[in-house]
């Protein structure tokens, strides 16, 4: 006699995420022209789940891991996959696929897929910007389902974008070296400044544009996360203490798109 089927439920799999610091960050319903990577041979899949990470919860857990400590590259990307792969055993074991930000080139689209799944929206440094964390949060992966979970939350109606009603937008005035212009983003400038002794407040404390946001400043990272993040940026690695070190491997390109005002992947 064979099994049936058994659906994978989005309250299940948000419910072992947060278990482990993460966070189901939304979902959809995918169509064949998405072009999502298939769950498995002859296999489409058919739902996305986003996974991320908000606010200072995920850091807990993920300083507590053996990745953390194990000296390898890529901890927090390893860390990440390991226990998305978990919740996927757990919750979809009729067929899902980890996704992570990195897996390319090409890379999956997480930011178009993020706006599709959740309320976020862009905010003039590049991130996207959440109506309850701010800046403060970032996708971990994401996780492709061979079928629909029936509770599968419909999008959120989009309260209003934060950057809008933001006359002042002190974001932009808040960068030491102007690195946020009408043409972008200067990622060398402010690579250039992080790797000075100037930059050390940046470096340690985080990128002083995200923390000028005062949007979800109750999510701000602690000084250990973003120490970690800004490390990565710069190609230094880092350790679960905010600790800088040589990088034994390359970053993945999520680190590598992942600068320190940008970690929003
Ligand atoms: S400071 Fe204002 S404009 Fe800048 S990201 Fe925050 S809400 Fe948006
Ligand atoms: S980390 Fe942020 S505030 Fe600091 S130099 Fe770079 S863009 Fe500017």
């Amino acid at each position: 006699m064979t099994r049936a089927a058994v659906l994978p439920r989005y309250r299940g799999i948000a419910a072992a995420l947060a278990a482990h610091g993460l966070a189901a960050r939304g979902g959809f319903a995918l169509a064949a022209a998405d072009r999502a990577p298939a769950v498995g041979a002859g296999r489409p899949a058919r739902a996305l789940i986003l996974v991320g990470a908000a606010g200072p919860a995920p850091w807990t857990a993920f300083a507590a891991s053996a990745e953390a400590a194990d000296g390898a590259p890529d901890p927090l990307d390893r860390w990440s996959r390991r226990v998305i792969a978990a919740v996927a055993a757990a919750c979809a074991p009729d067929g899902a696929r980890v996704i992570g930000p990195g897996d390319g080139p090409p890379y999956p689209p997480f930011l178009a897929w993020a706006r599709r799944a959740a309320a976020v929206h862009p905010s003039p440094l590049g991130l996207l910007i959440d109506p309850a964390v701010g800046l403060w949060h970032s996708y971990r992966g994401a996780l492709a389902l061979a079928a629909v979970p029936p509770d599968l939350p419909a999008p959120a109606a989009t309260p209003p974008a934060p950057c809008a009603s933001c006359a002042d937008r002190p974001c932009l005035a808040a960068c030491p070296v102007g690195a946020f212009s009408a043409d972008g983003y200067a990622a060398e400038t402010c690579r250039a400044f992080l790797a000075d002794a100037a930059g050390q407040a940046c470096r340690t404390a985080g990128c002083a544009a995200r923390r000028a946001c005062p949007v979800g400043a109750d999510a701000r990272y602690p000084p250990a996360q973003a120490a970690f993040h800004m490390a990565a940026f710069l190609g230094w690695g880092g350790d679960a203490a905010g600790r800088a070190r040589p990088l034994r491997g390359k970053a993945t390109a999520a680190q590598q798109g992942a600068p320190g005002p940008r970690e929003g992947v």
